[in-house]
């Protein structure tokens, strides 16, 4: 049966990172839905177009595109041994639809890790990350610079600021988090399917603890 994870945590906790490197370890594929719509947007969709109004403001895209954007990727082929879902889903309605589509594929969802981290480290990580333009590899002004300042080190891309990284935006959707998307602890702890790990640790020790997690 196909393995789905579901990656919790606030904005900034390393989820991406720890994502990418999971994806790359079960291969299994890795679903970002904030890539998605920074996709979305680069290529100028109609649904970038409506995403970007949102995310500039810290705020979450409406359930209903969102789930449609998910429930498309699932479909794909690179998804039949599962996915490492990152940023999906943020509302208890977006959980509630995800359960419904897994089940149309025969499937749920396996373990949920959610990595926790101190709100004013968060706005730290955040407001100094910077991003490549061609993959979304991750740097950090002061925590993890990369070898040449505004190159990415694994394939020579620009890096840049993400809008919604900077300081205002940042706290916003901390705010949102805590809001929205803090419900779905409960959801899925009450399926004895989350576990808890801390997100201020390093990136190799929160890998080695969720790597213990999927085993279970
Ligand atoms: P991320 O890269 O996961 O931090 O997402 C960046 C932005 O994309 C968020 O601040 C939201 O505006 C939007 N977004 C990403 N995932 C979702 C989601 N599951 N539901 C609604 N909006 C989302």
């Amino acid at each position: 049966m196909a393995t789905f994870i579901v990656l919790l945590g606030p904005p900034g906790v390393g989820k991406g990172t720890q994502a990418k490197i999971l994806a790359e370890t079960t291969k299994l594929a890795h679903v970002s839905s904030g890539d998605l719509f920074r996709e979305n947007l680069k290529n100028q969709t109609e649904l970038g177009k409506l995403a970007k109004s949102f995310m500039d403001k810290g705020e979450l895209v409406p359930d209903g595109v969102t789930i449609s954007m998910i429930r498309d990727r699932i479909s794909r082929p690179d998804c039949e041994a599962g996915a490492i879902l990152d940023g999906f889903p943020r509302t208890p309605a977006q959980a509630d639809a995800l359960e419904t589509m897994l089940s149309e594929f025969g499937s749920h969802v396996d373990v949920v890790p959610y990595i926790t981290g101190d709100e004013s480290v968060l706005i730290e990580r955040v407001s100094g990350r910077w991003t490549c333009r061609a993959e979304g590899h991750i740097y950090h002004q002061k925590f993890s610079p990369p070898k040449k300042a505004g190159v990415c080190d694994i394939d020579g891309s620009e890096l840049y600021q993400r809008d919604d990284d900077k300081i205002e935006t940042v706290t916003k959707r901390i705010h949102v988090y805590l809001e929205q998307t803090i419900p779905l602890v409960e959801y899925y702890r009450k399926d004895g399917k989350l576990v808890e790990i801390d997100g201020m640790q390093t990136v190799e020790q929160v890998t080695k603890e969720l790597l213990v997690a999927l085993k279970k």
